[in-house]
């Protein structure tokens, strides 16, 4: 095996049934289902031959791609094989997504249930390993990466705990390589590696994966134009992946017998090869018709609701080609405020090509759009903003009505610092005033309203489709009963 192993925990090494939407019951804490079962439903284990998983989350593998392209003896390995193989190894390297839950869904469901989530049980049951704090004993370097990688300044005392020797925060293809290389010589490392911009990997830098990812996600580009206060990504510079090399990485997956469809990730697929908030028709014809014409099944990771509505017509062609293949298609939105306000001062450019100030117009026409044309979105909203008013609030609680009859989910989130607004504080249950209160009811509504008729539509021609959406069935009821009792 390698003297370099990376890997990730058990919520992270799943393909969530093919359906990224269920990867999101990570973010619950542990409930009224059993365990076992509970991981069956939302994050069963991926396929493993001799400790390697068939695919691997894309972030992990852009890592693994980095190491191997300097010339480094890397494997990405199994949590449940570690033992097996860390013997040999000298570095171990996490990938981690939302360590501790302080993401806002599972900080908002950590906050209502009191309990820690799934996914922060899990990275923890990984760094407890005693086979990893063995190995350490003997001089393994534990390196941490990946988009939770912001969340280790808050947990100063477990980094320390369990001898995480360095963090790694950003985006990591030019600084990897001698991160890991210092980590074989043996060398001191620094404890957080902060990527500063001018390290920020330009096109030509980011390697193409070489290995399969899971549920065939692959990047179309990286960074956003719409500024938000408080988002990280709008502190990276846009970039947008050439056409070839998205066919590459497509290709590469499914070469995979375990890969047959591809999620497109970017932070807003209709803005794919745009320089600013107007969506570009040829450039997303292109590549849907690629990905159609290869996979069997599609999805977005996020996308805008402004460029949706600002080009009507491009979208339903989009969902004609991929309505092709499959009865729907998902992505996650960011709807955030229902006030025209609020939106001004903190998401000026968010409704682009649109005034800030017709905001809620534009949700309604964008929501409206994806609803006709079976897109269904995963909707935020953020709660206790710094700087929302109760009329705000309110005017949420009216956009959150006008917004029954569009098949969605939406989901209330609680602030958390980061982006510009990074120095603020956190936004805590214990604030929660019964407005928020109500909103979060009214959300609680809507989704169940939703829900069974999305659980229909996913398994809808799945072998296993009838006997899985049962038990989803019957999930979703217990939840809707215990969150009115608690809400
Ligand atoms: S549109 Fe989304 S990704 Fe872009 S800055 Fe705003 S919140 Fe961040």
């Amino acid at each position: 095996m390698a003297k370099i192993l990376l890997t990730a925990d058990r919520t992270l090494m799943s393909n969530y049934h093919d359906n990224e939407f269920l990867g999101f019951g990570t973010c619950a804490p542990p409930n009224f289902i059993p365990e076992w079962f509970y991981s069956f439903l939302f994050f069963p284990p991926l396929k493993v031959e001799g400790g390697i998983p068939a695919a691997a989350p894309y972030g992990l593998r852009k890592t693994e791609a980095q190491l191997l392209k300097e010339g480094l003896d890397v494997t990405v390995i199994s949590p449940d094989h570690l033992e097996e193989h860390i013997n040999e190894a000298k570095v171990l390297g996490i990938h981690a997504m939302d360590p501790f839950g302080l993401g806002p869904a599972s900080s908002t469901l950590a906050a209502i249930f009191k309990k820690e989530p799934y996914l922060a049980k899990y990275f923890q049951l990984l760094m407890s390993n005693p086979e990893i704090q063995k190995a350490k004993k003997r001089g393994l370097k534990i390196i941490v990466g990946g988009p939770g990688a912001w969340q280790f300044r808050y947990r100063q005392k477990f980094v320390k705990d369990h001898s995480i020797d360095c963090i790694v925060d950003g985006e990591g293809e030019n600084v990897v390589g001698k991160l890991f290389k210092a980590a074989l010589e043996g060398d001191e490392l620094p404890s957080y590696y902060e990527v500063g911009v001018k390290e920020t990997p330009s096109l030509e830098e980011i390697p193409d994966i070489v290995h399969p990812s899971i549920n065939g996600l692959v990047e179309i580009g990286r960074g956003c134009c719409r500024g938000c206060e408080f988002c990280n990504v709008t502190l990276r510079p846009l970039r947008w992946y050439p056409l070839e090399k998205i066919k590459r990485e497509i290709s590469l997956n499914l070469k995979s017998e375990k890969v047959e469809g591809c999620c497109l990730h970017a932070e807003d697929v209709m803005l794919y090869g745009s320089k600013n908030t107007i969506p570009q028709d040829d450039k997303l014809l292109r590549l849907h018709e690629f990905v159609t014409k290869n996979c069997d099944g599609i999805s977005w990771s996020h996308c805008s609701l402004a460029a949706v509505a600002s080009k009507p017509k491009l979208f339903s062609q989009l969902s004609e080609m991929i309505l092709s293949k499959q009865a729907w298609w998902g992505a996650e939105i960011g709807i955030e405020t229902g006030s025209a306000e609020l939106a001004q001062k903190i998401m000026p450019a968010k409704a682009h090509p649109f005034k800030a100030e017709n905001w809620t117009e534009v949700v309604q026409d964008g929501m409206g759009l994806m609803h006709d044309n079976m897109m269904v979105p995963a909707c935020t909203l953020i709660v206790g903003l710094p700087e929302e008013k109760e009329a705000d609030l309110l005017k949420t609680m009216e956009l959150m009505d006008d917004l029954k009859g569009f098949r969605s989910l939406i989901v209330p989130l609680f602030f958390v610092p980061l982006g510009r607004l990074k120095s603020e504080d956190w936004f805590k249950r214990t604030e929660m005033s019964d407005l928020h209160k109500q909103l979060l009811f009214q959300c609680v509504e809507h989704d169940f309203h939703w829900v069974n008729d999305l659980l229909e539509i996913s398994f809808r021609g799945k072998w296993y489709g009838r006997f899985l959406r049962e038990f989803y069935k019957g999930f979703a009821g217990i939840a809707k009963r215990k969150v009115r009792q608690i809400a």
